[in-house]
């Protein structure tokens, strides 16, 4: 007879783990997240080979009490969730409180975190999920998070691992998903001893779209905007003359958080039917808050998955959009124009 057995703590943790911890590129995201969530108005990354060595995180948030630091490390702890209420009125990125739980189980990490409150910052470092005692440090108000060997006691997931430049690549772009959807933030980027992006805060969200895919792009966007009832939907869509192959350049973010959603997808490509070639995808960026009641984000353990309560609704008011706003354009000047 087979026997039960209760998994131990820290075999949990590790499962977990593999469901948000895929990835050197999922543990930038889960960072960049929390930095975001922090009240953080500068965040600088670094990585080094492919963020398989090193992954560093810095940011000037509002750090992590002494005391708190050890929840902040443990599985199921958060400061952004409280009642089952909550979880329908979600607020920030993070609520799961699974991140740095996860991460720590399969990795070397090292937190580094002052408040405001204190004048001396404190140290604790993490390997495996085995964490050494608090001790002082200097640092600057914020936190810094260093992840260093990911996956050394996971062989079957290190060994899944692509190249160095191939992660360094979903780093990028997980890197890209989340400094498009904050422009007020200022945000640096270094792979090894390259800055690959330096992004100062801006209050025009084309400037940092700009910032990441040239003048091409930018230059062919017009700008949309329409509000239904609390649906609102802002940004900019590519002139149909600008497009490509793939359908990678259709960043949607639903109230902050980068999304993909087949069916607004669907509804873009409706928008763009008959001015586009078979086989052609348009450039989109689009911001949509909705009333967080609306929305399940709890869908996914990645979250990039949601769930819309009036989906439909949404799914109309993107196609009537961008449909009215094709009709009110000149698209063939506009064209001309497009350098
Ligand atoms: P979640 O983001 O879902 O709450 P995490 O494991 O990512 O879970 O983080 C646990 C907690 O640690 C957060 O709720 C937050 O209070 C704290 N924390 C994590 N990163 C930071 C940071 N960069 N600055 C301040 N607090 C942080
Ligand atoms: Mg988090």
């Amino acid at each position: 007879m087979p026997t039960i057995r209760q998994l131990s703590p820290s075999l949990i943790n590790k499962i977990a783990a593999g469901e948000v911890i895929e990835r050197p590129a999922s543990v930038v995201k889960e960072l960049l997240e929390n930095s975001v969530d922090a009240g953080a108005t500068s965040i600088e990354l670094s990585i080094e080979g492919g963020g398989i060595d090193l992954i560093r995180i810095s940011d000037n948030g509002c750090g992590i009490d002494e005391e708190q630091i050890p929840l902040a490390i443990a599985s199921h702890a958060t400061s952004k969730l409280e009642t089952a209420d909550d979880l329908f009125d979600v607020h920030t990125l993070g609520f799961r409180g699974e991140a740095l739980a996860s991460i720590s189980e399969v990795s070397h990490l090292t937190l580094r975190t002052r408040t405001a409150e204190t004048d001396a910052g404190s140290e604790l470092s993490v390997r495996g999920g085995e964490a050494t005692a608090i001790v002082p440090t200097g640092c600057p108000v914020g936190t810094i998070i260093e992840v260093r060997h990911l996956f050394f006691n996971t062989p079957v997931r290190r060994k899944f691992l692509r190249t160095p430049s191939t992660e360094a690549g979903h780093i990028s772009e997980a890197f890209t998903r989340i400094a498009l959807a904050f422009p007020e933030i200022q945000f640096t980027m270094r792979s090894g001893n390259r800055v690959q992006y330096e992004l100062p805060a801006t209050e025009h969200w084309k400037d940092r779209i700009r910032a990441f895919f040239g003048d091409e792009v930018a230059d062919a966007l017009m700008e949309v905007e329409s509000i239904q009832d609390d649906a609102s939907l802002r940004g900019y869509v590519a002139d149909p003359s600008v497009s490509r192959s793939n359908n990678r350049m259709q960043y949607i973010f639903l109230n902050g958080r980068h999304i993909r959603d087949r069916s607004l997808q669907h509804a873009l490509g409706e928008a763009y039917r008959g001015l586009l070639m078979v086989g052609r995808f348009p450039i989109c960026f689009l911001r949509m808050n909705l009333s967080p009641q609306k929305v399940d984000v709890n869908v996914h353990p990645t979250k990039m998955e949601v769930r819309f309560q009036e989906g439909g609704k949404l799914y109309s008011q993107l196609l009537k959009t961008l449909r009215h706003q094709f009709l009110t354009t000149d698209l063939t000047a506009r064209a001309r124009h497009v350098p």
